[in-house]
């Protein structure tokens, strides 16, 4: 049985009911398609400037939990339409011209919770149920997806499988029934909006003597018999992306919730990710660059021994630092999605655009933090709140640990591990 977690703020009107409905307007949908270089150069291009200033005016703080007004408000705008192909009522965006409205959405709003949910909705969940699914399942989820009116889960890490998925232990047993049916028996852990889900992509195991090629993605509704939702766990940041467990006991499957074929999980959680890898990280490139404007003003009116303490060298070479962090991480990740939309292999670009992009979000805070010197430290300043965002991306799609052994076996070094 579905249910439903206790700490959340969940708009009950909010059912899946609707369609999509884009407002056109709200960010500059129209104009020239947008190149990648183009994304690379003008780091202030329209589409990002557009995704900032949407996201200062319609989001502005951060609550305490996840809220499904903003959401939706989120969705009308057409922020969970970006990459659905056109033909299946979205905006029919490339990753690159996405990527530069999530950055907008980072330097725009301090709610690094709600955004990153957009992102993990957007980047796992529905690129993969787009590239994957049936006319069927498009026809049954997408336009409540674009719309917001109904949320969509990646289900993959459980309790003793984060980093290598060949080791999960849900299963997908067969039953006797012709056409074939399964029972999916098992708990997955860490799933970005669980909590509030109304379907999930849910990987299990076919063939466990197979590892990752005898993984099998289902789409399961969350309120079938058999499913039950963990409330969202307590973390110590994005709080408007709740987190927690999906358990399954006995939850009947049929071929019509396959996503993809039998065995085919591996590959697409390993696609998919890939690209979310690149992606999800486009909020910190925002989210930093806000951190940076902020140390920068702080570093001119701020002053000590009678001048700004911008005068030190010592905060100057902070800021300029942080600056060529940044711009190295951006062209990274961007050089991620560019490959990714041209259809050319993503894997290592992505891995090392992770392992930048990561460490580059906490060292921004950090150094934002040196710069504001006591009142940094305090929650009105609101740095030591990014300083906890940024601590997330330590894990999510993937640590830095793995990407490195990912790096170090395309270089011919080392064993290729997990994702
Ligand atoms: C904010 C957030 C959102 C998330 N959302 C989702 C989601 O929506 N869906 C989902 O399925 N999962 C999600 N996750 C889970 C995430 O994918 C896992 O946390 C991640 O894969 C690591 O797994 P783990 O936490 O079990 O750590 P472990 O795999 O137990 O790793 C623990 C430590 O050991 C290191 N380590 C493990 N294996 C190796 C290795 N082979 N080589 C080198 N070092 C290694 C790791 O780097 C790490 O330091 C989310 C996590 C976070 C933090």
């Amino acid at each position: 049985m579905n249910q439903p977690a206790d700490n959340q703020s969940i708009d009950t009107d909010a059912q899946p009911t609707g369609t999509a409905t884009i407002s056109a307007a709200a960010f500059e949908l129209g104009g020239e398609p947008v190149s990648g270089l183009d994304a690379m150069l003008d780091e202030q291009h329209p589409r990002k400037r557009a995704a900032r200033d949407w996201a200062a005016e319609h989001l502005g703080a951060a609550p305490d939990s996840f809220d499904r007004v903003r959401w939706r408000r989120a969705a009308e705008a057409g922020f969970l339409s970006l990459t659905v192909p056109q033909h299946l009522g979205g905006l029919g965006r490339t990753l690159v011209d996405a990527m530069l409205s999530f950055e907008g959405l980072g330097a725009g709003t301090s709610d690094s919770g709600l955004v990153f949910a957009l992102a993990s909705h957007s980047f796992a969940f529905q690129q993969a149920f787009v590239s994957h699914g049936t006319c069927q399942q498009h026809d049954r989820w997408l336009s409540k997806l674009m719309a917001g009116s109904a949320i969509g889960a990646f289900a993959m890490s459980e309790p003793d499988a984060g980093s290598d998925i060949a080791t999960i232990t849900t299963t997908a047993e067969p039953g006797q029934d012709d056409p074939p049916t399964w029972h999916l028996t098992g708990t997955k852990s860490w799933v970005t909006l669980g909590p509030v889900a109304d379907v999930a992509i849910v990987f299990a195991s076919t063939d466990p003597s197979r590892g990752r090629w005898g993984i099998t993605a289902f789409v399961v509704e969350t309120d079938r018999a058999g499913v039950t939702i963990g409330p969202a766990v307590d973390r110590m940041g994005l709080s408007g992306a709740p987190f927690g467990t999906i358990t399954f006991d006995q939850v009947m499957v049929t071929t019509d919730d396959l996503l993809g074929v039998v065995g085919a999980g591996g590959s697409i959680f390993a696609t998919a990710v890939e690209a979310e890898r690149a992606l999800l990280y486009a909020p910190q490139l925002g989210a930093t660059e806000r951190l940076l404007d902020q140390a920068i003003e702080r570093s001119c009116n701020h002053q000590s021994a009678g001048q700004p303490i911008g005068n030190f060298q010592a905060v100057s070479h902070r800021l300029a630092d942080l600056k060529v962090e940044l711009e190295a991480s951006r062209l990274l990740a961007y050089k991620a999605a560019v490959l990714a939309d041209l259809g050319q292999p993503v894997t290592l670009a992505a891995a090392i655009a992770k392992i930048k992009t990561s460490d580059m979000a906490i060292n921004g805070a950090l150094d934002a933090m040196r710069v504001f010197g006591a009142e940094g430290y305090t929650i009105g300043a609101g740095i030591e709140a990014e300083l906890r965002h940024a601590l997330a991306g330590l894990n999510f799609a993937g640590t830095s640990d793995v990407q490195r052994n990912v790096v170090a076996s395309l270089l011919g070094v080392g064993r290729l591990r997990p994702t």
